[in-house]
């Protein structure tokens, strides 16, 4: 079966989307840890991030990068960190989590509240400053 990734890049499920290239695609996570969190996502689907190919890898880092540039651009973190955990969704992806201040507390179980206008406007932000 499909993952929620794969509906996601299909098109049948609806995202915040960042970027999108033949192989890749960034998202806003939908229960963020920090306003602008974004997902980078392999389009293959391959559960265990290691267990991707080095090039795979290497082209999802670069886009990863991409993106935080984007992030830092827009939405001016003091930096964007970068989170693997993968225990939820079975399908590679690079949780991007922008950093706004030294005592944040950057874990993927500290949720914050983002209303969907909000969203809306922060992938808006960070959408105009990618460049692929
Ligand atoms: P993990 O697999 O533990 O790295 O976490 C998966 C992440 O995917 C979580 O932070 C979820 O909030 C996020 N997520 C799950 N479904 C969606 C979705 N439909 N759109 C955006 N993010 C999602």
């Amino acid at each position: 079966m499909a993952t929620i990734f794969t509906k996601i890049i299909r098109g049948e499920i609806p995202c915040f989307k960042i970027a999108e290239n033949e192989t890749h695609i960034a998202f806003l996570d939908i229960n963020p840890i920090a306003e602008g969190h974004t997902l980078v996502v392999p389009k293959k689907e391959i559960d265990y991030v290691f267990d991707l190919p080095d090039d795979l890898l290497g082209e999802t880092m670069v886009f990863a990068k991409k993106v935080a540039e984007a992030i830092d651009k827009s939405l001016k973190p003091l930096r964007t960190g970068v989170i693997v955990e993968g225990l939820e969704v079975p399908h590679a992806h690079i949780h991007m989590v922008p950093i706004y201040h030294e005592r944040q507390n950057v874990s993927l179980r500290n949720k914050v509240e983002v209303s969907r206008g909000k969203m809306e406007e922060i992938a808006k932000q960070i959408s105009a400053e990618v460049s692929l």
